[in-house]
């Protein structure tokens, strides 16, 4: 099999988890704990909105048709209020953001172009009619859609089911995500590690991920490597909507993980990546579930969950779409790499969010040196030397 290479690969992701998902289990939850959620079902305005005319500024409605002039003001109106009267020629009606646009009114001129005084007020330029009006049904109009089944409800969806009067709301349940971290020389965080041993920190740093990207982790125990044993934690992990695996991927005469699954009948849709960290990154299929065996370096765990196996998460979740951003900043220091693999490197991105430093780590299982970063820099297979001050991308953490 030829190693895809980061776009390949991501295509390749989303591609088969599209084709073969199917529509997870709905369940209901309060308003104030759906962000994060994905919408189950289409919602619709419940009036139109605005439900009437409604001034953008504070200021005064008049008639167009009468500006330039000089103008007897009627009354005013506040949000939370209607105007009685009407505007007639020669008139206006001092009015608030947010209130109603008066009967006759047809603009409103903000408060900084008018000079008021003595129940009256000069306005020395023409204005537009509709002009800073907001028109009844602009934003949308009773019963038209305005979120859609599979969004992932970010604040301004919960600003629209709140606005459209939704307290209760229809989600899909969050996918379970089984995660197994594999090595002889791992160890519970709670126990002691002989010099030999490392604590498991990749189950932990994907629960994490996992339950950011809207999934519900599940750590099993850690699998050691041996295929016996190995097989025996796997088949528990398939009793869960996707499977994560980390470690034990790599050409070693104990990796282990790829024989595994291969002895569950495994379909592998690639085994290798053109990235670093994550060369040796594993991706399939079996007994109908998704699995990624992750290499097991700590930034690899990392860099691979969030640029490939979060796209399949999130699309096992029910969302429609999933994105990956990747800004670009300028470097403030030049910077090489030998051409042929996407590498992701920690960074820090400036407080203005413009320019990127590469973060000095000692390799891809420095976690301190992870923790100092807040942000991974994306250099190109294909650009081996970034100059001082050159575009390059950034993968935030
Ligand atoms: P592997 O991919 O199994 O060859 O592991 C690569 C490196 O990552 C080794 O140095 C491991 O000790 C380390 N590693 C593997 N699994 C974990 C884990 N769960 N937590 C922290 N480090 C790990
Ligand atoms: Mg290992």
């Amino acid at each position: 099999m030829v190693p895809l290479d980061f776009s390949e690969a991501r295509a390749k992701v989303i591609d088969v988890v599209r084709l073969a998902r199917g529509v997870p289990p709905v369940e209901e939850v309060a308003l104030d704990a759906a962000a994060g959620r994905v919408l189950a079902v289409d919602v619709a305005a419940d009036r139109d909105s605005p439900a009437l005319d409604r001034s953008a500024r504070d200021g005064y409605a008049v008639r167009a048709a009468d500006l330039p002039g000089d103008l007897e003001v009627i009354g005013e109106v506040r949000a939370g209020q209607r105007f009685a009267g009407a505007v007639g020629p020669g008139q206006a009606v001092e009015i608030m953001t947010g209130a109603p646009v008066p009967e006759g009114a047809d603009a409103v001129v903000m408060v900084e172009d008018t000079h008021p005084g003595n129940g009256r007020v000069r306005i020395d330029r023409g204005a537009q009619p509709a002009q800073a009006i907001n028109p009844r049904g602009s934003e949308g109009a009773a019963g038209e859609i305005v979120l859609r089944a599979g969004t992932r409800l970010d604040y301004t969806g919960i600003a629209a089911l709140a606005a459209f009067g939704h307290s209760r709301v229809p989600v899909y349940r969050r996918p379970t995500v089984a995660i197994i971290a594999t090595g002889d020389e791992i160890v519970e965080v709670e126990e002691t590690p002989a010099d030999f041993q490392i604590r498991d920190s990749n189950a932990h740093s994907l629960a994490a991920q996992v339950a950011r990207a809207g999934g519900a982790p599940v750590i099993l125990p850690v699998a050691r490597d041996t295929v016996e044993h190995t097989r025996q934690i796997v088949s528990r992990g398939f009793e869960a909507d996707l499977l994560l695996i980390s470690g034990g991927v790599s050409a070693g005469k104990y990796d282990v993980v790829e024989e595994v699954l291969a002895g569950f009948g495994a379909e592998f849709y690639f085994h290798r990546v053109l990235v670093q960290p994550g060369q040796p990154l594993v991706f399939g299929r079996a007994r109908a579930k998704f699995f990624f065996g992750l290499p097991g370096n700590p930034s690899s765990t990392m860099v691979t969950f969030e640029v490939f196996a979060r796209a399949a998460l999130e699309l096992l979740g029910g969302q429609t779409e999933t994105a990956l951003a990747m800004p670009w900043a300028r470097l403030t220091h030049e910077f090489r790499h030998r051409p042929g693999l996407t590498r992701f490197l920690p960074a820090l991105l400036s407080a203005d969010g413009a320019q990127v430093t590469p973060v000095a780590w000692h390799g891809s299982g420095d976690i301190p040196a992870l923790t100092r970063a807040n942000a991974f820099l994306v250099a190109g297979s294909d650009h081996p030397v970034y100059a001082t001050g050159e575009w390059i991308r950034v993968l935030l953490k």
